[in-house]
């Protein structure tokens, strides 16, 4: 497989085409924002541990029939995935309240929920990606209604799945953001990824924080927070 053209360029990600034109390749970068962008760096050797953690997890939840749009890890930071047409909608899944949760409803972080929270934003970047319900959704022909109910469902298996894996390797899964697409015959599968930048990780015991809040708030090594997450689900 070769890659050709670049087709997309993300603030994390470049997305590459194929002689196959179902196959695109995603090469992980070091880069990390956050803040909308306002904030900038560059965390050492995030790119080839986001790039294996999310195929190795989407590898487990395709055993759980979940369909994804993996296809093969080319190297330590491209992987050869599946064509799709993103559905604009960031959806993410809560376990316990932290980051805008906590801002936006005025409660401390670290409340356990009885139920997962699911919510959707608009994947937007000039309207800061607001927050939106089913109804909106639809009216703003983002996804059908039927879409939208496979979406959440598909959120809450992929949230039972990953939060097994992650406690046997010691660690809680406080939030996390999905994104799915549109295969070419209209087929939903999992797209994007599953990784530090993309989750809230904290250590079961001591609760410290393992992924890219360490970057957002200044809490000092980063990089050691990658590559403890990497070590811990990769290596354990
Ligand atoms: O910021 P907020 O608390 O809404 O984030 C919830 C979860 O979704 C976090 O794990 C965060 O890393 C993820 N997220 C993301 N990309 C966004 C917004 C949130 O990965 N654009």
């Amino acid at each position: 497989m070769h890659k050709l053209e670049q087709l997309y360029e993300g603030k994390a990600k470049k997305v590459y085409a194929t002689e196959d034109p179902d196959i695109v390749i995603v090469s992980y970068k070091d880069d990390a924002t956050a803040f909308d962008g306002l904030k900038k760096g560059i965390i050492q050797g995030k790119g080839a541990v986001n790039n294996r953690m999310t195929n190795f997890l989407m590898k487990k939840l395709a055993e759980h029939g979940i369909p994804t749009h993996y296809v093969h890890e080319l190297n330590e930071r491209e992987t050869a995935v599946r064509k799709v047409q993103i559905v604009p909608l960031e959806v993410i899944v809560r376990n316990i309240s932290a980051g805008h949760f906590a801002s936006r409803y005025g409660v401390e972080e670290g409340l356990v929920f009885d139920d997962p929270v699911v919510e959707f934003s608009y994947k937007n970047d000039d309207l800061h990606d607001p927050l939106l319900n089913d109804d909106h959704a639809v009216a703003l022909k983002l996804a059908t209604r039927e879409e939208i109910m496979q979406i959440r469902n598909y959120a809450l298996q992929i949230n039972e799945v990953l939060k097994t894996i992650l406690l046997a390797a010691g660690v809680t899964l406080v939030d996390f953001k999905l994104e799915f697409g549109r295969t070419a015959d209209g087929t939903l599968v999992l797209a994007d990824e599953i990784s530090p930048d993309t989750c809230r990780f904290w250590d079961s015991k001591t609760g410290k924080k393992l992924d890219k809040d360490r970057f957002r708030r200044d809490l000092g090594n980063v990089e050691g927070a990658y590559e403890e997450m990497g070590r811990r689900l990769l290596l354990g």
